[in-house]
């Protein structure tokens, strides 16, 4: 096991401990109820706003949305906070979303329920080996997934979603770049062949869509033959290429939604299911098989860092002091610039009605 396969694994071990005690203290729906109402109180006293991702549970989008917050992707998370008028922005999501915010939107305080929730996409691109694997390719530009730290960021001439990856890098190859992509390498894989663009690729992966397994899914369409497939890009190549449709969490729900199929098999965290129920109430989603029985599935389609956006924890999120996003300045300076990049493109393609 490498050094970085392994400390993904005892923290994976720690999530799990977190996880399993959650589980042991699930909560009835009156103690639900009770901790919605005391978190709206506090929400509003301290002229805060909720902003969940699609993967956080089900409990924590719904109170985002009932109390005036939204429930988003993570770019579009950032430009929630960053116009809405509240002057403590709360995220439910995991850690780099916390520090996108604070970077677009630095006079405000960016709290989380805990600083524990991260990434392993995060994890696996470290500042250090990354800046020295980009300085041996001084002729590449450097192009970073937003599911990196503010530091991985500073370091990039762009950063991207899975929604705007494909553009980014067309855009990029039609005037002769060569490129760095980091870290997903399944993500870097889908677009390097959709595009043909000169790829040079960080190993890293999502512990989530690395689990979706081709077999397993080609089995389960001959249960569901009249079923839509629908792929997250950070997925294998083998599971993308039986996708009919292949997008980020957003253009998944929107697939979802336009297309005619009655039933979808969906390969992304299971956390989506929450907004594809509200949105297309009469069609039916099944999750996409992972690992298998008996296997060693490490994520099963759950996030294990999406999950500890706990009610609980979140009740307390004003009351502690270990729960504050804070980014040095400097490096929120030199990661500002290719974040604004990325939000100019993407108000282009808006623009072009391709996005
Ligand atoms: S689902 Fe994957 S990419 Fe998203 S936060 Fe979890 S580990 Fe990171």
């Amino acid at each position: 096991m490498s050094l970085a396969s392994e400390k993904l694994e005892t923290i994976r071990q720690q999530v799990q401990y977190h996880l399993d005690q959650a589980e042991k203290k699930q909560l009835n729906p009156e103690q639900e109820r009770a901790l919605c109402d005391i978190i709206k109180g506090r929400l509003e006293r301290e002229n805060a706003v909720l902003i969940a991702h699609y993967y956080t549970p089900p409990a924590i989008q719904a109170l985002a949305e009932e109390s005036g917050g939204c429930v988003s992707d993570s770019l579009e998370m950032a430009k929630f906070g960053h116009d809405h008028p509240a002057q403590t922005l709360v995220i439910a999501g995991v850690k780099f979303m916390g520090e996108t915010a604070k970077i677009l939107t630095p006079e405000k305080r960016v709290l989380m329920p805990t600083l524990e929730a991260t990434c392993s996409l995060d994890l696996g691109c470290p500042i250090e080996d990354f800046s020295a694997f980009c300085d041996q390719h001084p002729d590449r530009k450097v192009v970073v997934y937003a599911n990196t730290s503010a530091a991985v960021k500073a370091r990039a001439d762009w950063v991207v979603t899975s929604s705007i990856a494909l553009d980014v890098i067309e855009h990029l190859d039609e005037q002769g770049e060569k490129i760095i992509w980091a870290p997903d390498r399944y993500l870097g894989d889908y677009v390097r062949r959709e595009t043909g663009a000169d790829v040079l690729m960080w190993d890293g992966a999502c512990i989530v869509h690395e689990e979706f397994k081709a077999r397993g899914l080609a089995d389960l369409k001959r249960v569901y033959p009249e079923a839509a497939i629908l792929v997250h890009p950070e997925s294998p190549a083998s599971v993308i290429e039986l996708a009919d449709r292949v997008g980020s969490t957003t253009q998944i729900i929107n697939a979802a939604r336009e297309m005619p199929n009655r039933q979808f098999i969906v390969a992304t965290d299971q956390g989506i299911f929450y907004k594809l129920q509200q949105l297309a109430p009469n069609k039916e989603f099944i999750i996409a098989p992972t690992a298998g029985e008996g296997a060693d599935c490490r994520s099963c389609a759950n996030c294990p860092w999406m999950a500890m956006n706990e009610l609980e924890i979140l009740a307390g999120v004003f009351d502690r002091d270990d729960n504050e996003i804070l980014v040095d300045a400097a490096v929120a300076q030199r990661a500002m610039v290719p974040l604004k990049r990325m939000l100019d493109f993407s108000a282009q393609l808006k623009l072009a009605g391709k996005a």
